[in-house]
């Protein structure tokens, strides 16, 4: 039984592996580098309208932050603004918003494909590289030119490494730093001001911006100093240039309110970009910015802010402006408002040469002599063929799409028969064929997948409906379950639509005190087992870890701590590193961590070892509490406290469950797939590759880091809730000597509803392949739903549970 439910999980998963292959296929790109398609002697011997480029990326720069202004701090901006030696529009960045996709788009003005983000994740790939593919750095390097790059290491995996006569990369997935990873970034700028003949194009990235609102939201109290030493930057870069040298400073994507991005919201897809010369003032600047006073005291919801031009429309102003061909897959369309640097004579052709490089990529051909009748209806044209372009971003595998889903449907049908050869037509069969059904139809819906929470949260009171009407006589245990249901519900925001001022999360943000006795209180009475001194001393020295090392995480991102903690966390820091500098905190959070590591898995290994030597029978006990407090660990510090509704939650459902439905190892494994995906919705989790938390997914590691121990420790952070509710069952089910039975009765289980709601889910995508949210909403459902097979179903539901069961 066990044997065959094993295999039918790596046939499920193959099946799915399969289906992204082919729904997430390399996108055709045309070969070669672009050469001049029209009037190619005229354009070869003209003149280039600037002749030095300095681009500044400034990672997740969202549009407010530069122009709006109760947000932005670069003052020395607003004033080029208003003089005119800056024009400032709003850039639309093409979701998925991460910084390889983007950074793609913004050299070879191409659209993003959906595979780049989760490449973006995962390190050290080739395949994701532009060596073969036109960009303006290619065009560039074509035309001699030098090229220096200081900042985000992602340039440095995208383009081979001789494009770059000097260079230094900073690497971007260590968000726990702000400083540091821009001050290796600037200490390489005056020397290159100094020896301004020695290159021609300088790419800065810095990273910090994005850090500072990975951990604090876009509002953090670090965003005012971050703007203005960014500010501070440009300004320098700016009084060293002469007339010829083009500035162009802008943020790769945005964020939303969180500091999160990936997503397709408008916070995420609206970042800065500044044009900044010399030059300027002596042009007519854009017409929105001569309307308006900068910085814009009116807030706009949507982030639109001066003039709105999608940001791959840099590649062929670039291109433009230094003169050189427009990259092959290239959808952008020249700024119009460059247009006026150029003459009269080139001013056409430049139009015509986009004009006729877009119909290229389009792939029809076109008369040379059918062009336009006039600017206006060349750039109407030219946008026209540019929604087009972006609309149909990528090419399916089609024998791929098919073959995943044949797979997929044939396991459903041999999971389905072992299903109901184990739970015959009995209650759970059709309450797990129900749940399946529902989560399964509604990912056809674009907006129940972005608000999938809601369907959670019906299953679970309906489910609590059900059992009150079954057993009438359990109303104050009912009770207690749907208040612990209503609570956890009203803690995060969950769903991309809707944003609540007041969650219980938000509100304990504002009110740190409060929050930090709750947390305390949490820690120890979850953590504390009463029972034998050995249990006692080994978890008590957990709690204490867990709570100091969050406590000093705090008050490293300056959040406000009661004194006493502060002095608890100081001298403990103290004792860690012997350290009395400022720093003590900063530099005792990695051995901290490892230290808190080292002592949770020695425990588990003690308690495990004196279970076998003594075969006393409370080891699931020690083993699960030690595993909470991890899973805590790795929760934000606003979450912590939910751990007491959980554990209330949790002791309930473990009355109900045993005294009036015997242990029934297919409800109690229904119950906690309902609570499993009921509480990742509820911590903050949604569909969306933007609030994938990057924060927790370094405790421990230090600069040279383990790209798979990072990879590791993010799913786990990510997935604490369904961890919590998947260890829920095993003081259940796998305490007496029917263990290994219930085992197998309990992945039947979930392996029907993933294969049913997935065989859906798959037949989805590939209905809605051309829906205008396959990118932003479908694709990352599908990503969420691999990773959760992946790392729930097989690396927690398996590899980690057979060795627990063998030696229990
Ligand atoms: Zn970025
Ligand atoms: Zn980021």
């Amino acid at each position: 039984m066990m044997k065959r439910i094993f295999a039918l999980l790596i046939f499920q998963l193959v099946a799915i592996s399969i289906f992204c292959a082919g729904f997430f296929p390399q996108k055709k790109v045309l070969k070669g580098d672009a050469t001049f398609l029209v009037e190619s002697d005229l354009q070869s011997k003209a003149k280039p309208v600037f002749n030095k480029l300095v681009l500044v990326v400034i990672d997740a720069l969202r549009s407010d932050f530069v122009f709006e202004e109760s947000k932005s701090h670069f003052f020395h901006l607003h004033s080029l603004l208003e003089q005119g030696n800056a024009w400032g529009f709003t850039a639309f960045s093409n979701p998925p918003t991460v910084t390889l996709p983007r950074l793609k788009g913004i050299t070879t003005g191409s659209t993003p494909n959906f595979l780049d983000a989760i490449l973006n994740v995962a390190e050290g790939d080739s395949s994701s590289n532009l060596n073969e593919q036109d960009s303006w750095i290619k065009q560039f390097v074509n035309y001699n030119k030098t090229i220096r790059f200081f900042g985000d290491d992602t340039w440095l995996k995208l383009f081979p490494l001789e494009f770059f006569d000097e260079y230094e990369g900073t690497n971007s997935f260590f968000v726990s730093d702000f400083e540091q990873v821009d001050h290796n970034v600037t200490r390489h700028v005056p020397e290159q001001l100094m020896n301004q003949e020695d290159w021609d194009v300088l790419i800065l990235h810095y990273l910090g911006l994005d850090h500072i609102g990975h951990k604090g939201g876009s509002e953090s109290q670090f965003m005012p100093a971050k703007h203005q030493e960014m500010d501070d930057i440009i300004r320098q870069i700016y009084e060293h240039s002469d007339d010829d040298t083009l500035i162009c400073v802008m943020g790769d994507h945005g964020m939303n309110d969180n500091g999160n991005h990936g997503g397709s919201s408008s916070g995420e897809t609206s970042a800065a970009m500044v044009l900044i010369s010399k030059k300027l003032q002596n042009y007519e600047m854009p017409t929105q910015q001569k309307l308006a006073q900068l910085p814009i005291k009116d807030t706009n919801p949507s982030y639109q802010y001066l003039t709105s031009i999608q940001q791959v429309d840099l590649v062929p102003t670039l291109a433009t402006l230094f003169n050189f061909p427009i990259p092959k897959n290239s959808v952008g369309v020249i700024i119009r408002e460059t247009l006026q640097l150029l003459d009269d004579k080139l001013l056409t052709v430049k139009v015509q040469e986009n004009f006729q490089q877009l119909q290229s990529v389009k792939r029809t051909h076109i008369d040379a002599d059918e062009g336009f009748e006039n600017l206006d209806a060349a750039f109407q044209k030219m946008r026209d063929v540019q929604s087009e372009l972006m609309r149909s971003a990528t090419d399916y595998n089609y024998d791929f799409l098919y073959l995943g889903l044949g797979i997929l449907l044939v396991s459903t049908m041999v999971g389905m028969a072992a299903g109901l050869k184990q739970m015959r037509f009995e209650k759970p069969f059709f309450i797990i064929l129900t749940i399946s059904l529902i989560v399964g139809l509604s990912s056809f819906g674009s907006s129940f997948v972005e608000e999938e929470h809601q369907i959670w949260w019906w299953i679970a009171t309906g489910g609590v409906l059900l059992s009150s009407l079954y057993t009438p006589d359990k109303k104050s245990t009912h009770l207690t379950i749907l208040i612990c249901l209503r609570i956890i519900r009203g803690w995060n925001n969950s769903g991309q639509k809707h944003f609540y001022e007041n969650t219980i999360f938000e509100i304990l943000k504002r009110n740190p005190i409060q929050q930090w006795y709750l947390n305390f209180f949490t820690i120890f009475s979850l953590g504390l087992l009463q029972g034998d001194l050995l249990s006692f001393l080994s978890t008590m020295l957990i709690s204490m870890l867990c709570f100091v090392y969050k406590v000093t995480w705090a008050i490293v991102n300056r959040e406000t701590v009661p004194d006493w903690m502060y002095q608890v966390a100081l001298k403990s820091c103290f004792i860690i590193t012997g350290s009395v500098t400022d720093d003590v905190f900063e530099e005792s959070l990695v051995p901290l961590a490892r230290f808190f590591f080292k002592c949770l898995l020695g425990s588990i290994v003690v308690n495990l070892g004196v279970a076998k030597l003594t075969s006393k029978k409370s080891t699931l006990n020690s083993i699960c509490t030690s595993l909470t407090m991890l899973l805590i660990f790795q929760s934000p510090s606003s979450n912590i406290p939910l751990f007491l509704a959980y554990n209330t939650l949790r002791k309930s459902l473990t009355t109900l469950l045993v005294e009036n439905y015997g242990s029934g190892s297919f409800i109690t494994s229904i119950t906690s797939l309902v609570l499993q995906y009921f509480t990742f919705f509820h911590f903050g989790g949604t569909n969306s590759i933007a609030t994938v938390d990057l924060s927790n997914a370094y405790h421990g590691v230090s600069q040279n880091y383990n790209i798979y121990l990072v990879g590791f420790m993010m799913c786990l952070s990510n997935f604490v809730p369904p961890i919590y509710w998947s260890i829920f069952t095993w003081r259940i089910l796998y305490n007496g000597n029917q263990k290994w039975n219930h085992f197998s009765h309990n992945k039947l289980t979930f392996f029907m509803f993933n294969c049913i709601s997935g065989c859906a889910l798959l037949l989805a995508c590939l209905i809605l392949r051309f829906h205008l949210f396959i990118w932003s909403v479908f694709s990352p459902k599908l990503c969420y739903y691999a990773a959760w097979n992946i790392f729930m179903n097989l690396v927690i539901g398996w590899i980690l549970e057979i060795p627990l069961l063998l030696m229990n």
